[in-house]
């Protein structure tokens, strides 16, 4: 589950990691009331969407009067965020977070992730943290540290000193990184996080006060692990039903898994292995899916049906291919809510059928005698026949 900027600085808070104070709105005229309340002459303006690369889309302002928090939340609000992250189309923005902001002597960056190949959690640091990040690693992965961490005893100090000198860091700053990168420690492992990054993680110039800078963590993303959640019911309340994609939310309603692909051929098939399976000859075949979509093992005619709907709504589907091992899920069930969909919404677009299984025989029977009602429909006698038929009903 992924959460929002805002609540992600309160876990680091919580934690013992140092962030500028900030404020959340949802209004120009808010963001300008909390500019007043903080108090600080430079504060940033935020969009806080479920997306990085704000940045770069115009999603996080600089502002030093409560008239240019009010312009820069104006602005922000007014339009879908386009960042590199989002895809063209970008997402609507609701929330704002105004912070105190600091002066910036370098920027850095930290994170804990899990390493699937080490089958531990990894510290990865980099000196050159900030927005190019992804550049930094992708042009030049020496200068990304990684070291993994014990998941029972966590980090230990010489570990995280370790990482400190290797960022380049001096004096006070040593001190402080320890305590920061053991306290992002502790919170990934306490609160089952996938990820739990800090970038940037800022040293502020020197002062009277702080003769080595401060160190300050002013951007933070925290995903949390959906199979740990249950343990965690503070955590659940931070999910924002808004950020969810309509059309998975209607999905897992219905108890069907449905993740939305970039291509134009629907998919819906039982079982997530035959699922890929799928997907993989279609690709072989020179087609592209729009959708994964597992309709689970025991699917009712009516989350079938569901199935159909949500597949048959999104404007990029050109075809839709069936692909049904009858097991416990029994063919004549799937064929059922063909026909019911068809009659309810209508296949205007090419559909291929493979059925295989269990009552497959009263399965063709059903689709043969409603073949009025199917138009576009061919029989696929098996997946790489179905495959094809698929690709060539789309091409033609
Ligand atoms: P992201 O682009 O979504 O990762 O959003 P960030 O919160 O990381 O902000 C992007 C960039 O804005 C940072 O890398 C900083 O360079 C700059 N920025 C953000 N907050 C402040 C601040 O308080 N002071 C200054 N000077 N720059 C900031
Ligand atoms: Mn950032």
């Amino acid at each position: 589950m992924k959460i929002h900027e805002y609540q992600s600085r309160d876990l680091l808070q919580k934690f013992g990691v140092p962030v500028p104070p900030a404020e959340v709105v949802d209004t120009p005229d808010q963001a300008a009331a909390a500019y007043t309340k903080l108090g600080s002459k430079l504060c940033v303006v935020k969009a806080q969407v479920h997306a990085g690369g704000r940045g770069k889309g115009g999603g996080v302002k600089l502002v030093r009067s409560a008239d240019e928090a009010r312009d820069a939340a104006k602005a922000i609000l007014a339009k879908p965020l386009v960042t590199p992250q989002t895809g063209p189309e970008g997402v609507p923005v609701n929330k704002l977070l105004v912070a105190a902001g600091v002066d910036i002597e370098k920027e850095y960056y930290i994170a804990i992730a899990v390493d699937r190949g080490g089958g531990t959690p990894v510290l990865i640091a980099s000196s050159e943290g900030g927005m190019d990040i992804e550049q930094v690693a992708h042009d030049t992965p020496d200068r990304i540290l990684r070291e993994p961490i014990d998941p029972v005893a966590g980090v230990h100090p010489y570990e995280a000193r370790k990482v400190a000198f290797a960022l380049g860091l001096q004096g006070k700053q040593i001190g402080q990184a320890v305590r920061i990168i053991t306290s992002l420690v502790s919170l990934f492992l306490q609160t089952d996080a996938s990820l739990a990054e800090i970038n940037p993680l800022v040293v502020t110039p020197a002062d009277d006060a702080n003769p080595d800078g401060r160190l300050l963590a002013i951007d933070a993303k925290i995903d949390l692990d959906d199979n740990a959640l249950f343990r965690h019911k503070d955590l659940q309340a931070l999910h924002d039903p808004t950020e969810d994609d309509p059309d998975e939310v209607r999905a897992q309603e219905h108890g069907l898994s449905y993740i939305s692909l970039d291509g134009n051929i629907g998919c819906l098939v039982n079982g997530a292995g035959l699922a890929m399976a799928t997907m993989d000859i279609i690709k072989l075949h020179g087609g592209e899916p729009a959708n994964f979509l597992d309709v689970g093992g025991s699917a009712s005619e009516a989350a079938v049906t569901e199935a159909f709907r949500i597949i048959l709504n999104d404007p990029k589907v050109e075809g839709v291919m069936v692909n049904i091992f009858g097991g416990i899920a029994k063919c004549d069930t799937i064929a059922a809510a063909i026909i019911t969909a068809a009659k309810e919404v209508g296949f205007t677009v090419p559909l291929v059928v493979r059925l295989e299984g269990t009552n497959v025989e009263p399965a063709r029977n059903l689709l043969e005698g409603a073949k009025g009602d199917l138009p576009t429909m061919q029989i696929g006698s098996d997946l790489t026949d179905a495959a094809k038929k698929m690709t060539a009903a789309i091409a033609a």
